[in-house]
């Protein structure tokens, strides 16, 4: 049978962090780091993965409706399993995978994972890919991970990569019903980069730890406050907040919107200064509010600064992963240097950097 092949990138979130599961915004765009995936049919209802990165899985449709695959096989499966649970006939396939994407790095290899294998699927069913057909991708993305893998994770991840166009980002308002709208990012042309260093501080978010119990203290503290989600909260609001845990996790995310927006407006402006301030600010917040950042993570993002990058901050969930940094092009190496030696002075491994512009979304490469 003939075979689909499909690229989906990772992503960076620009800012608007432990914003999506509160009815927030974010603000992230598509890397130039991809996973690509190989899918043949198979008339038999036999599955068989092969991740160039994580090693293989065999089992039928029938173990996938079982919830049978677990482990790395399960962001796979949980794709197949929930475009099935859509009502598309999902058929036995044979998925051959492998990806630039760091696994772990906070850059969103899971998402890029499931996109692909997601665009493969609806190259195959033949299923449209205009916003709506890609919305709806996303939402199988979604499932997957929420429901099957059973990472409590917010959906920014499969919409950023599933909706990326090159040179702009995607503001998602996670307000009900989600919207999207695509911001451009004009930083080639304004003379800089967004220098991306995964610290090679891993984290582990489906075995839920710190992000489930954020996400649990944000419930609460919306719940203390009368409210569905924290989205409706302002700051003043905060006062009511009786537990300081609740509160500062609380003024993390009102705050967190309000930079987003800001920096939304900041970008189409060309006022990088402002946007650099925004990034630094966002740092701070989840250093000291939402206490998510590590020690690799606070260095890595003030020595970019040290080092004449216009604001940085941890990307991702946190816990360990990847800083970004607005950088001019011209200083983008001193900044790979300064932290390169930083870590080396503290005692660290080495990072490593990606120079990236925002870049495509998931795509079949066989059309
Ligand atoms: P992130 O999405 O930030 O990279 P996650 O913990 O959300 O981190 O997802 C990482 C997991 O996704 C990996 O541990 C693995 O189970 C799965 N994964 C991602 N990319 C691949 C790949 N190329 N092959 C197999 N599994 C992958
Ligand atoms: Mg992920």
């Amino acid at each position: 049978m003939a075979t689909h092949l499909a690229s989906a990138p990772g992503r960076v979130n620009l800012i608007g962090e432990h914003t999506d599961y509160n009815g927030g915004l974010c603000l992230p765009f598509a890397l130039p780091l991809e996973t690509t995936v190989e899918l043949t049919p198979r008339p038999d209802g036999e599955v068989h993965l092969r991740s160039a990165e994580a090693g293989r899985w065999d089992g039928t449709l029938d173990d996938v409706r079982a919830g049978a695959a677990t482990g790395w096989a399960a962001y796979v499966a949980g794709v197949l399993w929930a475009l099935a649970e859509a009502g598309h006939p999902v058929p036995g396939c044979d998925l051959r995978i492998s990806s630039t994407v760091p696994l772990g790095a906070g850059l969103s290899s899971s998402a890029s994972l499931e996109a692909a294998v997601a665009v493969a699927l609806a190259d195959h069913l033949g299923l449209p890919l205009d916003d709506a057909g890609r919305r709806s991708l996303a939402t199988a993305c979604i499932r997957a991970e929420t429901e099957y893998v059973g990472a409590p994770t917010g959906g920014l991840d499969q919409l950023a990569v599933l909706l990326a166009e090159e040179g702009t980002a995607v503001l998602i308002d996670f307000e009900e019903p989600t919207t999207t709208r695509r911001v451009p990012l004009a930083l080639p042309g304004a003379g800089l980069g967004i220098l991306v260093t995964d610290t090679g501080v891993r984290h582990q978010l489906a075995a839920g730890g710190g992000y489930a119990e954020r996400r649990a203290q944000c419930e609460a503290a919306a719940r203390a406050l009368g409210r569905p989600t924290l989205r409706p909260v302002e700051i003043g609001d905060l006062d009511r907040l009786y537990d300081p845990v609740l509160r500062r996790r609380a003024r993390h995310v009102v705050t967190e919107n309000a930079r987003v927006t800001a920096v939304a407006a900041a970008a189409g402006a060309g006022d990088w200064t402002r946007v650099g301030a925004h990034l630094t600010a966002s740092h701070a917040s989840l250093r000291d509010d939402f206490e998510v950042t590590v020690p690799a993570l606070d260095l890595a993002a003030a020595t970019a600064e040290e080092h004449g990058a216009l604001g940085a901050r941890m990307t991702g969930g946190g816990f360990g992963g990847s800083t970004l940094a607005l950088v001019p092009l011209a200083r983008a190496d001193a900044v790979r240097a300064g932290i390169d030696e930083a870590f080396t002075r503290h005692g660290l491994p080495r990072p490593t950097h990606h120079l990236v512009e925002p870049s495509a979304g998931a795509r079949p490469l066989s059309r």
